[in-house]
């Protein structure tokens, strides 16, 4: 357990109404992303966080009724036991504290609360972190809207193995700045497609995740993979567990 400090009232409120506002509204965030706000500020110049800003719990029934027929489909095999809910704050690029969510495997559940407490207390930029069931558990609009997410569950296609996302064992980070692509048949597909502009990995740009960041060291040191490594196909905003882990977790899971 790490030391925890405290956080005055005041800030502690003016971050949690903020944030309570910021999680209502997926469809403008784009609207809202450069307006400037002296409540914000103030909150952020605390920053310091407290365990009632980052905590693990299960998967309640409030939370279930969110995600049920969404990242939670109705054909999903993963037991919702399986899953724990992350709440969290984080910083975009202008240091303004937001509040954030993620469900994730009960197995990574400590790595990536850890990870994302780092990432906020040494102030890296993470835009958004909202349930993905805030886009109906559509992706590609997740990723247009720069979310950062994991658990979505899906089948890897044509099996009946669950995908690493389905099973809340991979994480996506500040999504439209860090696409993923692949050449199927000849043909690039991009994954948001706004996010072309950044396959460009020499450019400069905000929100880019780079070997030896502080984002990529932390997944590393906990034990996780990065998608910009691969070679057959590119996913620079995931890190996933390895397999060798998979199969300890969910060996029927396994090919
Ligand atoms: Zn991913």
């Amino acid at each position: 357990m790490k030391i925890i400090k405290t956080l005055t009232a005041v800030a502690l409120a003016a971050c949690m109404s903020l944030g309570l506002v910021a999680c209502g509204q997926a469809g403008d965030a784009n609207s809202s992303s450069g307006t400037e706000d002296a409540s914000q500020a103030e909150a952020q110049t605390s920053g310091e966080a407290t365990s009632e800003d980052f905590y693990i719990t299960e998967i309640t029934d409030d939370i279930f009724a969110r995600i049920k027929g969404k990242s939670f489909k109705d054909d999903c095999t993963l037991p919702r036991e399986d899953l724990r809910y992350l709440h969290v704050l984080h910083k975009d690029i202008d240091g303004n504290v937001h509040e954030g969510e993620m469900i994730v495997n009960k197995h990574i559940a400590d790595d990536v609360l850890d990870i994302l407490r780092e990432l906020y207390e040494n102030d890296y930029p993470i835009e958004r972190m909202r349930l993905v069931d805030e886009y109906d558990a559509d992706d590609e609009a997740s990723m247009e809207d720069n979310n950062s997410s994991s658990f979505n569950f899906r089948f890897i296609s044509h099996t009946t193995r669950i995908s690493k996302h389905g099973l809340g064992l991979a994480v996506d980070i500040n999504t439209l700045y860090n696409p993923y692509t692949k050449v199927v048949d000849g043909e690039r597909i991009i994954e948001p497609i706004t996010g072309e502009p950044y396959l460009d990995r020499d450019a400069s740009f905000d929100y880019k995740i780079e070997p030896g960041d502080l984002c990529y060291n932390l997944f590393i040191e906990h034990g996780f993979e990065w998608g910009g490594e691969w070679t057959d196909r590119k996913d620079y905003q995931h890190f996933e567990i390895p397999d060798s882990k998979l199969a300890e977790w969910y060996p029927e899971n396994v090919e």
